[in-house]
C-alpha cells in the first residue's frame, strides 16, 4: 500500500495548552494516524519527500518527528533494497499504544467523557435532523466495506462522520473530527474477517435509528457503542 493512502484529518492526539514545535505537531499526526488504523503494523511510509508534502510539512521537520518516533519504538528504520521508515509490528504497536495511554491517563479519561457527552448528542441531534441527503449518505454506509484493513478504517470514520454531518451542528461536526485519533485502539487481535464483522454489525443499529428518526434508540445505541470503545482503556 505504500505510496497509495490518502490522509484523512486523523485529529490530534495529546491536547496541550503550551505550545508544542512544528515536529511535535508532525509526530501528533504521525501517531494519530497509527493509532486510528490508517497506518497499520508493518506498512511502510511513503518517501520522505512525498511524506513531507501529504502532512505539509518540510522535510527536516518531518525527520526529527520520524526519529523521535523511531526512538518510541512507533516506526523502525531499515536500510538496504527495502530500505525506508515502516510501522513497527502489531504487538510492539500495541505496548506502545498502551504506554502512551497510561502516560495520558487524565486526557484519556477526558476523552472519555468528551465522547459521552457529544457524541451520544450527536447521535440524537442526527436522529432529529437528519434530511433526506443525510439518510441517503447513511444508507450507503449499510453496505459492508471491502475486506482490507484500510476500508474498514474509512467506512467506520464515514459513518461517524456521516453521523456528525446529518445533526447539523458544524461546532459538534468539529468537535468529534479534533479527537478523531484518539477513538480508535489500534490493534485488534481478532481475525480481520472477524473484526470486520463486529464493527460493522454494532454501528448498523445505529444508522438504522438515526435514519429512522428515533432518537432515543439513536442515543442508546451510541452510549452502548461508547461503553464498549472504553474497555480497551481500562485495560
Ligand atoms: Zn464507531
Amino acid at each position: 500500500m505504500e505510496n497509495h493512502w490518502t490522509i484523512l484529518p486523523p485529529g490530534n492526539i495529546g491536547i496541550t495548552t503550551e505550545p508544542v514545535t512544528a515536529s511535535d505537531k508532525t509526530e501528533n499526526v504521525l501517531r494519530a494516524l497509527i493509532f486510528s488504523g490508517q497506518l497499520g503494523p508493518g506498512d511502510k511510509l511513503p518517501s520522505e519527500r512525498e511524506l513531507a508534502i501529504q502532512l505539509s510539512t518540510s522535510r527536516p521537520t518531518l525527520r526529527t518527528a520520524l526519529r523521535a518516533l523511531e526512538a518510541l519504538g512507533f516506526i523502525v528504520v531499515k536500510i538496504g533494497s527495502k530500505g525506508g521508515f515502516w510501522i513497527s509490528d502489531a504487538e510492539t504497536i500495541r505496548k506502545r499504544w498502551n504506554d502512551w495511554m497510561h502516560a495520558n491517563q487524565h486526557q484519556i479519561e477526558e476523552m472519555l467523557d468528551f465522547r459521552r457527552w457529544v457524541e451520544v448528542e450527536i447521535a440524537r441531534r442526527a436522529a432529529e435532523r437528519r434530511t433526506p441527503e443525510d439518510i441517503a449518505v447513511l444508507e450507503a454506509c449499510c453496505e459492508a466495506p471491502a475486506p482490507d484493513r484500510l476500508s474498514l478504517v474509512r467506512w467506520h470514520m464515514g459513518v461517524h462522520d456521516a453521523i456528525a454531518e446529518a445533526a447539523h451542528n458544524k461546532y459538534l461536526e468539529h468537535a468529534m473530527a479534533t479527537i478523531r485519533g484518539q477513538l480508535f485502539a489500534p490493534v485488534d487481535t481478532r481475525p480481520f474477517d472477524q473484526r470486520t464483522a463486529d464493527v460493522v454489525a454494532v454501528h448498523l443499529p445505529l444508522i438504522k435509528a438515526v435514519c429512522a428518526g428515533d432518537q432515543a434508540e439513536a442515543a442508546k445505541v451510541m452510549t452502548d457503542l461508547v461503553e464498549k470503545a472504553e474497555a480497551p482503556f481500562h485495560a
